[in-house]
């Protein structure tokens, strides 16, 4: 079935984390984590909508400076997800430059700092030179981020000696149309299909009628005749991102509950094995451990990335670890 996104770690596994997710049918994209980004064009990035940064260690938000200012002259909202202290971070950026000369910008930035069971928000508008404004009523956060029509993602609070937050990106069902089932019955192809898969999305209830073009008039159905005849459901796509962890029973725990069944698990894979001892000092997990994780959780593929510099050149031993033990090599 054709996904109606793509994902892709935009640098090497030895440098920063950031994946990018585009949204095909909505020309838009998402990033987890904001590692530097000069690696991709800035046609890409000015497509991002929503940044989820999972700590704010410096190779996970020093690209923050290169999106603020892409974003900074265009008619544009941005949205960043962090843990708690991220609004204070993001103040702390903008409060590092001066913001004499842009009167009259309309970028705004909004942050939303997620802990355990609340969300709260700030927001920093250029025209008003950045200035914090905190929104007074914080939203509670029951592990979902953002629930929109095509995808949901969905989040969870890790412990690297820090919280660090963990996404996974679950696409709504693919609704595909059977053309040939569209010629039996004498329908014609046209902007009444967007509208049924519409309705089917917003889960109508199954006698509600749908005008369709038919010869040079009109028919009506019932959509459940529709959706059993015309229409094929099936399974939308999902991601999980996990970086910066350490291997512990409640960090396992919550990241195979988060990655299950997954089509693709990024995750992090910084140490091989034989330096499991540093991998604990650095709250990092090696990769056999990324591979068990993956095993453990189901995913149909694992990609790891965040690798240590001390294994440049010698990177196809993290990568045989960690698949000999997801038991997919
Ligand atoms: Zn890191
Ligand atoms: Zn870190």
């Amino acid at each position: 079935m054709k996904s109606s996104f793509h994902s892709n770690l935009i640098n090497s596994p030895f440098d920063d984390p950031c994946l990018y997710i585009r949204i095909l049918r909505e020309n838009r994209a998402i990033l987890f984590d904001l590692g530097s980004n000069y690696s991709l064009e800035p046609s890409k990035l000015l497509k991002v909508s929503d940044i989820f940064v999972s700590h704010t260690h410096i190779d996970h938000f020093i690209g923050f400076d290169n999106i603020l200012r892409l974003f900074l002259g265009r008619e544009k909202m941005l949205r960043v997800f962090g843990p708690p202290g991220i609004i204070s971070n993001v103040e702390g950026k903008l409060r590092a430059y001066t913001w004499n000369l842009v009167g009259d910008y309309p970028f705004v930035l909004e942050v939303k700092e997620v802990s355990g069971d609340r969300i709260k928000s700030a927001r920093f508008v250029c025209r008003d030179k950045f200035r914090r404004e905190d929104i007074t009523v914080d939203s509670p956060f029951k592990c979902v981020l953002m629930n929109e029509q095509l995808f949901k993602i969905s989040a969870v609070h890790l412990d690297h000696l820090i919280p660090s937050m963990a996404f996974s990106f679950s696409e709504d069902f693919h609704i595909n149309i059977k053309k040939d089932a569209l010629l039996k019955y004498g329908l014609h192809v046209g902007q009444w299909l967007g509208e049924l898969k519409k309705h089917i999305r917003e889960g109508k209830p199954d006698d509600f009628k749908i005008e369709a073009p038919s010869g040079d008039g009109k028919k009506i159905f019932r959509l459940n005749d529709l959706k059993n005849d015309i229409v094929l459901i099936s399974k939308g796509q999902k991601i999980a991102y996990v970086s910066d962890v350490i291997y512990s029973n409640e960090n396992i725990e919550k990241i195979i509950s988060l990655a299950e069944g997954a089509d693709i698990f990024y995750c992090e894979a910084t140490f091989l094995e034989e330096d499991i001892e540093r991998a604990r000092e650095k709250y990092h997990l090696t990769a056999r451990q990324a591979g068990e994780l993956a095993r453990r959780a189901g995913v149909k593929r694992l990609e790891i990335f965040h690798f240590s510099p001390r294994y440049k050149y010698r990177e196809e031993l993290l990568y045989r670890e960690a698949m000999a033990e997801f038991g997919k090599v």
